[in-house]
């Protein structure tokens, strides 16, 4: 329903800038989409630049019961950023002109529009590293990954994102402005609200500063590759390695399908006939990771590796990393639709996780292409279809259920990084059992009485399917 005119007026009274207000119908469609399948339409969109611009305008919505959803750059997987039941969009990412590193405290101050990149960019100047680096992150939000508890290649020694948040500055679904932690390492004043924001989806408020942990850089790094005819046999390859005692930086994980697609949309001279390939980077001190180097190299051939191929300029280095980097868009070619997940398995059971995955493949006769960060179990199961076709979709849905089924069985998850948003509420049951998604719903309760922050993610509701446009 279209917002009153008064209401419009009093929001830009508010932001002070008209422009920075959208409710035309097509300023309003682009804000329908995001890196999902789904499509739903705001009210009106505000573009924010300041936390008193998002207090008063979160208390109007508050008083007058109009749902709020928070949006970084849209390149969620999980529709967490389109607004279900329509209201206000509140779009962070122009607001991007703090980026503070403190290099003593080994700190970054910054606001929510901040491309994630960005962040590791500056810290290198002076030495320092962000480590988390999502495949997205010249593109995503710092506030996105924060909400999103977003992980990338990186994740498998370093951690993912809430390894790296001392602080926030949060506006509560009431519109109070709160802080959280800080500058320092180690806090345990209170409950620790950090850990609570990071990873709520934007459903316990909107997230408008950060404080951030950065470490020293390592020195240099070595990249492999190494190449298989078996699938599965590139999952016990990677176990292998981790458990050797050598803790790569990176352990990433391409299939047959994706290493053709990327061939297909930018020959990179990949094996095309190859069932899967692994890339390995080392990193730390030069010479130690050098003999880390060799000892990975002939663990990779002794677990049947066809080839191992080592980048010896950073060039070759950049290439194969580029490739990872593409699998994303060149896969996303095939169909008009894909479903990304991000179910992930402990570590010991990726081999077993990738032979369910060949199976669910087979039995329902879907377009699945495998790809990720297979060193912290963290696969993403890619179904390659078209949302117009019933009939196919219907296959689609029982798959992903048993992509999920998979997963739970092996001791995993429902997402490891994507979050949950939208399109995989109704599969929580699986995973949490009644009470344990009620004390869920209590945190949400107590923190948005109102429930405008975001409403209709996360938890299911009766009749809730994958498919929703
Ligand atoms: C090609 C590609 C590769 C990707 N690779 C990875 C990957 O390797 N690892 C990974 O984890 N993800 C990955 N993603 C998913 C996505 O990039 C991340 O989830 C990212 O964190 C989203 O950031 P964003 O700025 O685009 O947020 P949006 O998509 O705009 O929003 C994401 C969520 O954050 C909430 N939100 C946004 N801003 C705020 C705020 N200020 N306060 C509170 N809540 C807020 C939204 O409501 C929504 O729920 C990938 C996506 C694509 C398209």
């Amino acid at each position: 329903m279209p917002l009153q005119p008064d209401i419009v007026d009093q929001i830009v009274r508010i932001i002070g800038e008209e422009r920075r207000v959208l409710i035309k119908k097509t300023d309003l469609l682009s804000y329908g989409y995001d890196a999902s399948f789904g499509f739903f339409v705001p009210d009106l969109v505000c573009q924010v630049k300041c936390v008193e611009e998002v207090s008063e305008i979160v208390k109007l919505a508050n008083r007058e019961k109009i749902p709020i959803t928070p949006r970084g750059n849209a390149s969620g997987l999980s529709g967490g950023a389109l607004p279900i039941e329509g209201g206000i969009v509140i779009d962070v990412s122009l607001w991007n002109d703090v980026l503070e590193i403190h290099r003593d405290d080994m700190i970054a101050i910054v606001s929510p529009g901040v491309i994630t990149a960005d962040i590791d960019r500056a810290a290198q100047k002076v030495g320092l590293m962000y480590p988390p680096d999502p495949s997205s992150s010249n593109v995503s939000t710092i506030a996105g990954n924060i909400a999103e508890n977003s992980g990338g290649p990186r994740g498998l020694k370093y951690g993912v994102t809430k390894d790296y948040v001392l602080g926030l500055q949060v506006v509560t679904p009431e519109g109070h402005i709160i802080r959280t932690g800080g500058r320092t390492i180690k806090n345990v004043t209170g409950y620790d609200l950090t850990k609570l924001i990071v990873g709520s989806e934007g459903t316990l408020g909107i997230i408008t500063e950060a404080i951030l942990r950065l470490i020293p850089r390592p020195q240099a790094t070595i990249s492999l590759m190494a190449v298989f005819d078996d699938i599965v046999q590139a999952g016990y390859a990677i176990t292998n390695v981790l458990t050797s005692g050598i803790l790569p930086s990176k352990i990433e994980f391409m299939d047959q399908a994706s290493i053709r697609a990327v061939e297909s949309y930018k020959p990179m001279g990949l094996p095309i006939n190859a069932e899967a390939v692994l890339f390995i980077e080392l990193d730390g001190h030069p010479l130690a990771i050098r003999d880390e180097a060799d000892y990975v190299y002939k663990l990779m051939q002794k677990t049947g590796a066809l080839r191992v191929q080592k980048a010896e300029t950073s060039d070759q280095e950049e290439k194969m990393w580029k490739v990872r980097k593409l699998v994303s868009p060149a896969v996303a070619r095939h169909k008009p639709t894909k479903i990304s997940e991000d179910a992930t398995v402990p570590r010991s059971q990726i081999p077993s996780f990738l032979k369910r995955l060949r199976e669910i493949k087979d039995k329902f006769d879907i377009d699945l292409v495998v790809f990720g960060h297979a060193g912290d179990g963290n696969l993403h199961p890619n179904i390659l279809c078209d949302q117009r076709n019933k009939e196919e979709m219907k296959k689609v849905e029982k798959a992903v259920a048993a992509i999920f089924e998979a997963a739970l069985d092996l001791g995993g998850t429902l997402s490891g990084e994507h979050g949950i948003g939208l399109m995989k509420k109704s599969f929580m049951p699986m995973e949490f059992d009644q009470f344990s998604l009620e004390m869920m719903k209590r945190i949400k309760q107590a923190w948005d009485p109102n429930n405008i922050m975001n409403p209709g993610k996360i938890f299911p509701k009766p009749g809730d399917r994958l498919v929703l446009r």
